[in-house]
């Protein structure tokens, strides 16, 4: 196997739920590898689907596992949602189905939201609808989006995942299934945001000027981590840590540039 391309990074993107942890779980050898960046010479971001949460709540969660991490250390969906109604839909009214979190995260993108952060909003129709990892869904804010995507609102989710793993086997129901609702009651189809979307890399490769070929995706998903690498021309490096399973690995149409057992084997290869 030729690592060249894998040794020439500058940037490495890194999953978190099965990459690095699960629940509160660290992997063996995950913080090491993270404390390693600045004795490398190379940078890494953490870079999650999640919508639940902000980007400031990551970082008290990374440092309480013992993880390093600044501010430009974290870079979520919901991130990457503000940037992106910024961008294409300046000065829109959205009505956003999400957690109090996602709400306070847009709120610090100036995005104009005419309901409040249970979801309640006068408004009768909106420019867009955002819908989010809204782990405080109540039956009115599905009412509310189906309401106004029927009339035209356009139909924007922060991440496809299906579900969200947890310990012992379990998983939440994430944006990609609460969407499967949506558009099954309103006949429209949302434009995801996150992973596999290459604009979550494009956007880090515009804010640190590494090019996305010398951007590496590290992650144990092959429909986000790995795919969204192969979108936006980035190097890749399958895990199987989390949940995807060696058979799936070999079964996977679009192969990732690397497999490996964990983010231990990776630091071996790049230190
Ligand atoms: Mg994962």
């Amino acid at each position: 196997m030729d690592y060249t391309k894998l040794k020439n990074c500058e940037l490495f993107l890194f999953d978190m739920d099965g990459t690095l942890y699960l629940g509160d779980e660290v992997y063996e050898g995950a913080r090491e590898l993270m404390f390693d960046f600045p004795r490398m010479g190379k940078r890494y971001i953490y870079l999650t689907n999640n919508s639940s949460r902000a980007g400031e709540d990551y970082i008290h969660r990374l440092r309480r596992l013992g993880f390093p991490c600044e501010r430009e250390n974290v870079f979520t969906s919901g991130m990457a949602t503000g940037l992106y109604l910024n961008q294409h839909h300046p000065g829109a009214s959205v009505y956003l189905a999400g957690t109090r979190a996602f709400h306070r995260e847009l709120l610090s993108y100036d995005i104009r939201l005419v309901n409040d952060e249970l979801g309640h909003t006068e408004s009768e129709l909106v420019d867009v609808v955002v819908q989010g990892f809204d782990t405080e869904l109540v039956y009115e804010k599905l009412e509310r989006a189906c309401h106004f995507l029927r009339r035209g609102a356009v139909f924007i989710a922060a991440n496809p995942d299906w579900v969200c793993p947890m310990p012992a086997d379990e998983v939440l129901p994430d944006c990609g299934s609460i969407c499967a609702l949506l558009t099954a009651s309103s006949g429209r189809e949302p434009t995801f945001i996150g992973k596999p979307n290459r604009n979550m890399v494009d956007v880090i490769s515009a804010m640190t000027g590494v090019p996305n070929e010398k951007i590496c995706c590290v992650g144990d998903r092959l429909y986000t981590d790995i795919a969204v690498a192969q979108n936006a021309g980035a190097v890749s490096v399958l895990v199987l840590s989390g949940e995807t399973t060696p058979e799936m690995a070999a079964a996977a149409e679009r192969q990732p540039d690397y497999t490996l057992p964990s983010v231990k084997e990776l630091h071996e290869l790049i230190r």
